[in-house]
C-alpha cells in the first residue's frame, strides 16, 4: 500500500475507545522508505496537540539523539504503538494495543525497514515479550513477527524515560550510538551468522538471542 493511502486510513481510524478522547489520531512521520524505524508508545499530551508523534519533551531529546549519528527526523520513520493519546497519559490498555496492532503491521509492511528501534518497555513489549528492558537494551535481536516476517529489532531505554532518570541518559546515548554499528552489521551480516543466530532463536522460543 502506498503510505499517503495508509496514513489516511489511519487517521479515520474509530477502532477503540481512545478515538473518543483525544483531540486527533498521530499516524506518525517520517520517510516512508526509511531504514530505520523508530516504534514508541503513544502520542502523549503535545503530540496529540500537534498531530505529530515525539514532539514534546522526550521528541527533543529523539532529535537530539538523531544529530549524533548524523540523521534528521526525515531521514527515519517515528511511529507509535497507538496512535491515540491515551487520557492522562495512562498505560496502553491491552485492547487499545491490539485494535491498533493491525496499523503498525501495516506501517511496517509499507515502509519495510531494515531496522526498528523500540523505544522503551511498551514497544519493547509488543515485539519482544516476556524480555526485561533492563536486560535487552542496546542488544539488536532478530525475530519471525507473524504478518512480516524476519525482521531485526533494538530495544532502546524510553527517550521520555530518560528524562526522569538521570542515570539511564548515558546509557540511552551510549545505544544509540550503536545504531549506525547494528545497521552496517545487518547490511553485511553473512548467511552463516544469519543461520547461525535463527538457530537460536528457534531452539531458545521466547528468551529473543542477541544477533551482535
Ligand atoms: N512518547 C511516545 O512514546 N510517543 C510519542 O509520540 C511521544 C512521547
Amino acid at each position: 500500500m502506498e503510505y499517503k493511502n495508509l496514513e489516511n486510513k489511519i487517521k479515520k481510524c474509530c477502532s477503540c475507545q481512545l478515538r473518543g478522547t483525544c483531540s486527533q489520531v498521530v499516524p506518525g512521520e517520517g520517510n516512508p522508505s526509511a531504514q530505520v524505524l523508530f516504534i514508541g508508545e503513544a502520542p502523549g499530551a503535545e503530540e496529540d496537540k500537534r498531530g505529530l508523534p515525539f514532539v514534546g519533551a522526550a521528541g527533543k531529546f529523539l532529535n537530539q539523539m538523531l544529530e549524533t549519528i548524523d540523521l534528521k527526523r526525515e531521514d527515519v520513520f517515528i511511529a507509535n504503538v497507538l496512535k491515540c493519546r491515551p487520557p492522562a497519559n495512562r498505560d496502553p490498555m491491552p485492547e487499545e494495543v491490539a485494535a491498533c496492532w493491525p496499523w503498525l503491521l501495516e506501517q511496517i509492511k509499507t515502509i519495510k525497514p531494515k531496522l526498528i528501534v523500540l523505544l522503551g518497555r511498551h514497544a519493547m513489549e509488543r515485539f519482544l515479550p516476556n524480555q526485561k528492558i533492563s536486560q535487552i537494551h542496546g542488544t539488536a535481536v532478530r525475530r519471525e513477527i507473524s504478518g512480516i516476517g524476519k525482521q531485526v529489532f533494538y530495544a532502546l531505554y524510553h527517550p521520555a524515560a530518560a528524562l526522569y532518570q538521570g542515570s539511564l541518559r548515558e546509557v540511552l546515548l551510549s545505544d544509540f550510538k550503536k545504531i549506525p554499528k547494528v545497521l552496517k552489521a545487518i547490511e553485511k551480516e553473512s548467511t552463516t551468522q544469519v543461520n547461525k543466530v535463527e538457530a537460536k532463536v528457534e531452539s531458545e522460543e521466547k528468551k529473543q538471542a542477541a544477533l551482535f
